[in-house]
């Protein structure tokens, strides 16, 4: 019995207690990452990808002065795009064949030897430009030379699609300094861009790194977005700048955002678990692999607790980022997270007595490895997909929320943000979904984003913060979340650009006022769960006033008069929904699931066009790639249904906030932090109760 009990590696019998009992074994450490001298997690790309061996290493710098925003003349230049008949190709890479699907992955990608995607150099007084993109999250197809100065860029669509380009991010060699260099990339698919608001492209100079430590930073002049039609008659949009490179002979990067890629998130990951400190209340784990067999990480953040009672009385918060792999920004707001959350500030050591974190800080490493900008290798949008059960094409979604359902059986999760960018609006929002069923909790989802406002008012925008839960975005993350009972569950969004708001006005956010962005949100949940509810309050008065003008504004547009009551007008009738959003379509299923999709109904046309008889074996074949077809609507179908029984199944966990803890009573509303965490001046009570985490046992568990 005991043989066939231990069979499982996670039980073990405890022969220290009489009579013998079985239990799980601790779980261990970080078991997937090898450990030792060179040992390095290397990626694992889709077999038609071309890599090349350079590691690429960026400085982390912060310019002294911020980065204001270009300001446009109205004079700007739109060269008109000439492509391959008036230029000259200078770079070229293979893009994945149209129609195809992801089959196979392996550490480097392709197994033929490296083509050279580039043009060499025919002299050494040759100005042409060397272009590179084969690395990871690089993101560049093409480049073609039309003028000595002078390229039009393409860029590759994410893989196994036809759309979705937005991400670039590229290496340019043999650069000569002070001469004026003009790029235009010719594919974008957005009609609005930050671009024609004052964003600037990110550029990387290695000789400047080396030399001066100076790091990525805005450059750009004549910067315009505009739209163009191609000679097939398809509807495009060009971003073309130039720009004056620092040194000649450099080696020169261009991005969309600050690079953050799956190696960076991995060194990053190593030092965290590498530090005895951290490790006593961080723990990680492999949540599933990607399709490509990447890792998704899991991190669990918790103090330990006083005993059984006290841990199954934390609450959750989950937190996710980078679910849209060229949104780079979610990834340096986790940074800044996780750094706060882990460190010895006394905020981040009673956040984590109060809670358990749950952190996926990348959810779709294949994505970022390639340089998709939306998609994971299924060819599709993840945060469309949220309700999917095909686990095998949406691994890293599908164990996401089972891992979340998982903490909901034991729990109660208090807050569920996935972290994502925004490419054409400025500053920081949230979007979240309205409560109005529920009477008693009534506005409580704006009370969070109403408060970060309040907490960064010269970087969140709350009037840029929606509400309603559209029917196009039932699959992404924050509205399933949010039917499985989490009340508060957003989408936060930080721009590609930059701030519109107080001191900030119309300067670029570097990476570390994303950083901070994720401090921001751990100081603004130790106000959210203050069991002194007098701020708690104040944002919900607030809110009712905010909400009774704008109802008062409807009426008076529609002729009613002013004593009509609430119920004559819906919120969705005063408030916009979340159109404005960075927001695909739902493309249906994965990339090779749709293959056998179409080719059923093509078949399924030209039989009934022929009216043949068919034979025994056909109709037998027939009817199993029709049953595929049927299967996937009908999961989906059950899903959804899923989806509504879950509600209601974990709609008493919506319950308001427990009664004050006496320890926690004194704290001074008035009394704001600065930046500086490590000196807590929240108020004189936390401090104390802080102290007494120090020096004693604490008892708010
Ligand atoms: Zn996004």
């Amino acid at each position: 019995m005991e043989t066939a009990l231990l069979k499982s590696k996670q039980r073990m019998l405890d022969q220290l207690e009489s009579p013998s009992i079985l239990r799980l074994r601790e779980p261990r450490n970080l078991f997937s990452l090898p450990r030792g001298r060179n040992s390095k997690l290397t990626p694992l790309w889709p077999i038609e990808c071309e890599v090349i061996e350079d590691h690429i290493y960026h400085t982390e710098w912060v310019p002294p002065e911020p980065e204001p925003f270009y300001q446009p003349t109205g004079n700007e230049f739109a060269p008109e795009i000439v492509g391959e008949s008036s230029g000259t190709v200078v770079f070229c890479i293979e893009p994945a064949i149209t129609g195809t699907y992801f089959i196979a992955s392996r550490v480097g990608g392709s197994r033929q030897p490296l083509k050279s995607a580039a043009v060499s150099l025919k002299d050494p007084e040759d100005t042409v430009l060397l272009f590179e993109s084969r690395f990871e999250s690089g993101n560049l197809q093409k480049a073609v030379r039309v003028g000595e100065y002078e390229y039009e860029l393409t860029l590759r669509t994410d893989l196994y699609t036809s759309k979705h380009t937005q991400w670039y991010y590229f290496r340019v060699q043999n650069t000569r300094k002070d001469v004026k260099y003009r790029f235009t990339i010719v594919n974008l698919m957005k009609a609005k861009s930050l671009y024609n608001m004052g964003m600037k492209p990110l550029m990387y100079s290695q000789k400047d790194a080396e030399s001066q430590g100076i790091g990525w930073r805005r450059v750009g002049n004549d910067i315009k977005y505009y739209k163009y039609n191609t000679e097939e008659g398809q509807t495009l949009y060009c971003l073309t700048w130039t720009v004056c490179f620092p040194n000649s002979y450099d080696t020169c990067y261009f991005a969309q955002f600050y690079p953050y890629t799956y190696s960076d998130l991995q060194n990053y990951l190593l030092t965290l678990v590498g530090n005895p400190l951290y490790s006593q209340y961080c723990k990680l784990r492999p949540l599933c692999n990607s399709l490509a067999g990447n890792i998704v990480y899991l991190l669990t953040i918790t103090n330990p607790s006083k005993g059984v009672i006290a841990a199954a009385a934390k609450k959750a918060i989950i937190l996710s980022a980078r679910v849209h792999p060229g949104e780079t920004n979610s990834s340096w707001v986790m940074r800044g997270f996780l750094d706060f959350i882990v460190s010895d500030a006394p905020d981040a050591h009673l956040l984590r007595d109060l809670f358990i974190f749950k952190v996926v800080p990348m959810l779709n490493p294949d994505g970022v490895i390639v340089g998709n900008y939306r998609c994971s290798l299924a060819g599709r949008d993840l945060n469309r997909n949220y309700r999917t059960e095909l686990k095998e094409s949406f691994p890293c979604i599908w164990y996401t929320r089972a891992m979340i359902k998982r903490v909901l059986e034991e729990r109660e999760v208090l807050l569920y943000c996935d972290i994502h960018g925004h490419s054409r609006k400025n500053n920081i929002f949230m979007y979240g979904c309205n409560n109005k069923h529920a009477q008693n909790q009534l506005l409580h989802e704006r009370i969070f984003p109403l408060m970060m406002s309040k907490n960064i008012p010269d970087k969140f925008c709350f009037n840029s913060c929606k509400f309603q839960v559209q029917k196009c975005k039932e699959g992404t993350g924050r509205v399933v979340m949010w039917r499985m009972g989490i009340l508060n569950s957003y989408t936060m969004e930080s721009t590609f650009s930059g701030s519109t708001l107080g001191a900030k006005s119309s300067c670029h956010f570097t990476f570390e006022d994303l950083k901070s962005l994720g401090y921001h949100v751990c100081d603004t949940l130790l106000d959210f769960c203050d069991p002194d509810r007098s701020k708690f309050q104040q944002c919900l008065l607030e809110l009712t006033e905010l909400l009774k003008q704008k109802i008062q504004t409807k009426l008076s547009e529609l002729g009613k008069n002013m004593e009509s009551t609430w119920s004559d007008i819906s919120l969705s009738d005063v408030e916009s929904s979340t159109s404005g959003s960075d927001s695909s379509q739902s493309d249906g299923p994965p990339a090779h699931l749709l293959k056998m999709v179409e080719k059923d109904c093509n078949e399924k046309k030209k039989k009934k066009k022929k009216k043949l008889l068919r034979t025994r074996k056909e109709r037998n074949d027939l009817h199993q790639k029709l049953d595929v077809s049927h299967a996937l609507k009908h999961k989906e179908k059950v899903l959804n249904r899923g989806e509504e029984e879950d509600r209601e199944t974990w709609s008493h966990r919506l319950r308001p906030f427990p009664r004050p803890t006496a320890r926690l009573l004194g704290w001074d509303q008035d009394a704001r932090r600065g930046e500086n965490t490590s000196n807590c001046q929240k108020c004189q009570a936390k401090q104390l109760h802080n102290n007494n985490h120090q020096t004693a046992s604490c008892s708010i568990l």
